[in-house]
Parts: structure tokens; sequence; C-alpha cells
């Protein structure tokens, strides 16, 4: 493929709404557009999309948006969103495209640089243009070094954004040109389509854009006390979240999980539970304003990333914090 020029952005959506980690990658591509030229495409793919659509519409940075409709695209499948975006770079034609680093975005992006043998930054904290050529770095070994990938040769650079990693475009009063493109989607592409999880709520939609989120750990020491977590979340009118122990032991839905295996956050506030503070949850977590953490070992390795540390039983104060919220609150 010749090489293109400008960005194209996938945006993430659920229920008809834009989910905000979109409006980060819109940031990402906004920068890189700067320093290499070019405009801001923004892809919408799915079923009814109008009100995303117009929503993206609005979002500073964003000079188009194109829409890939099909009623088959009302919930996710990797092959047919990697057909979508595949159809969309040959109508638009960008040098990079760029998509969150979420569930579904690590799922088709690679898909996409597989079938176009073209390269693939996952997990990207930043993008910029050198030389005419685009660098993505990524974090690496649990966020200890950072390493410029950078895209050689003609083809489009591939790369997906880990969460929280930039600031989230605002809206603006103007709105961008809205087009609809058509693209081939086979049934062969939908024999995989991801079914929502029965019962729960799902996780990922909660703490997208969250401001305060509650995570609980292995602290809590069996499954009924995690509803201490959901309490005080109740309270704070947060998100609830977990530690991959809890979502191994099926006591929380993955999606509730926080960490390199799970989603990465950037609320205002975190309280993390009876969470000893691994590396692998903490790089979910490093965008967060503030940190509290409740532990009663004064050498959890959680202290030393958190704002505010509470050494104690989680199990008095916990209680305790609720009670004075309500008492706040009354
Ligand atoms: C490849 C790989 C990927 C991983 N990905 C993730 C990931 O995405 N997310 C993730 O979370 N983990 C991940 N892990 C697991 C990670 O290494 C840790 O094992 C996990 O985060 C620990 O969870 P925890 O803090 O709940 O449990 P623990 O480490 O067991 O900590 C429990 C804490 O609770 C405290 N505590 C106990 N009782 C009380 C009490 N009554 N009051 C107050 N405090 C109390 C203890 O002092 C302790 O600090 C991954 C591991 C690997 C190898």
């Amino acid at each position: 493929m010749a090489q293109g020029s400008g960005v194209l952005i996938i945006a993430e959506h659920a229920d008809g709404k834009l989910a905000q980690v979109t409006l980060e990658v819109v940031t990402a591509a906004r920068s890189l557009v700067d320093a290499m030229g070019g405009t801001v495409t923004a892809g919408v793919i799915g079923a009814a999309m109008d009100g995303v659509a117009q929503a993206l519409a609005g979002v500073a940075g964003v000079d188009e948006v194109v829409v890939v409709e099909d009623n088959r695209l009302g919930r996710f499948s990797g092959p047919a969103w990697t057909s979508a975006v595949i159809g969309i770079i040959e109508q638009v034609g960008p040098a990079a495209v760029l998509a969150p680093g979420t569930t579904s975005g690590r799922d088709y992006l690679p898909r996409v640089a597989a079938r176009l043998k073209t390269g693939h930054a996952g997990d990207a904290v930043e993008v910029s243009c050198v030389e005419g050529k685009v660098v993505a770095t990524r974090p690496m070994l649990g966020s200890r070094v950072q390493v410029a990938v950078a895209f050689e040769g003609d083809g489009v650079a591939t790369v997906t954004m880990r969460p929280g990693s930039s600031a989230r475009a605002e809206t603006t009063g103007e709105s961008a040109q809205v087009r609809t493109l058509n693209v081939t989607i086979t049934d062969d592409d939908l024999t995989v389509v991801a079914e929502p999880p029965e019962g729960v709520a799902s996780g990922a939609q909660a703490l997208d854009g969250a401001e305060r989120i509650v995570a609980g750990g292995r602290g809590l020491g069996e499954q009924d006390k995690f509803s201490l977590i959901e309490e005080l979340a109740s309270e704070l009118n947060a998100a609830v979240a977990a530690t991959r122990p809890l979502a191994d032991a099926g006591w929380r839905p993955h999606s509730d999980q926080i960490g390199q295996t799970g989603a990465q956050v950037s609320p205002k506030l975190y309280i993390a539970v009876g969470i000893s503070g691994a590396v692998q949850h903490l790089v979910g977590i490093q965008n967060a304003d503030y940190i509290v953490a409740i532990n009663r070992d004064p050498d959890a390795p959680i202290f030393k990333i958190a704002s505010f540390g509470i050494i104690g039983d989680l199990f008095e104060v916990v209680p305790a914090l609720i009670q004075e919220l309500q008492a706040v609150k009354s």
C-alpha cells in the first residue's frame, strides 16, 4: 500500500454512547497530525451509529467522521471489525491508524496489521513523528522501560493506545462532516461474535471515564465481603473494580479487573482496599490523580505510590469511612 497521509482513529462505543477512551485517542491523533500534516478522520463501526457519529463530529480535533453501519455489527466481532477497518483504510488512505488499547482494540487492530502486512505497536502511551516516520512509545517490563517503535516502509502504521495515556479531547460547538462508507462484511467475518456477560453490568463500561473507583483485593478474604467495596462505592458514587486474583477466583467479572491484563483507568480518585500493589496492578492505575490505599501492612508496595495511606484493618476502616460519609451527607 502506498504511503498515506493523516491519521485514522477507530472509535470505541457501548450502548449507543461514545466511550471516553476514544477522546484520548483523538488527542494523540491530533498531536501526530500537527507534527506530520494531514487530517484526523474518525471511523465509527456498528449498527444505528447516528448518535455516536454526531457526538464524535463535535469533538475538538476531529476533521471528518466516516461511518460503517450494518445491522450485523450490533455486537462486537474481531474478524468483522478487522474487515471494516481495512475497508475504511482503503478509502481514507491514512499514514497511521490509532485505536484504543481496550479488549476490542487489542483484538482487531493487530489482525488489521497482519492482513495488510504492515507494522503494529500495541499499548503505546505516545505517538510522534520523527523524520516523517511514525514513532510509537510503549512501556515494557511493567513500565520500567520505554521503547520507541519506529515504523519503516510505506505501509500504514497501526497503533493501540493505552487507556489513560492522553488527555481527553473536549467537545466543541462545531460539527465535522459525517459521511457513510460502504465496506464488504461477509458472513465468514461474523462467525465469532462477542456476547455480553449475563447478569452483570459491564465493568469495562462503568470504568471507562469513571471519576472515582473503589477497588478490592485479596485482603477482603472472601467473596461476600466484596459488598463492603460496593457500599463504599455507592456512598462515593464510584465504580467498583478488583485485582486479578478476585477475577480469577470468579468473585468478580473479568471486566472489573484493573492492571496489566485488565483495564487501565485514569480516575480522579482510586481507593485501593486490601490490595498489596503488585506492579501488574499498578500499571493499570498509574494515571489516577489520587490514590488512597487501605492496608494493614505498613510495608505494602501500594503505599509507595499512594497519595494517602491508611494503615489499618479494612474491616474497621471501611465501615468507619462509610459511616463518616453518611454523617456528612445527612
Ligand atoms: C503476567 C501477569 C499479569 C498479571 N496481571 C494482573 C492484573 O492485570 N491485575 C492485577 O491486579 N494483578 C495482576 N497480576 C497478579 C499480581 O502479580 C498480584 O498477584 C495481584 O495484583 C495481587 O492481588 P491483591 O493485591 O488483591 O492480593 P495480595 O497481593 O495477596 O494482597 C492482599 C493485600 O491485602 C492486605 N490485607 C490482608 N488483610 C487485610 C485486612 N484485613 N485489612 C487491610 N489489608 C489487608 C495484605 O496486607 C496485602 O497487602 C498479574 C500477574 C502476572 C504474573
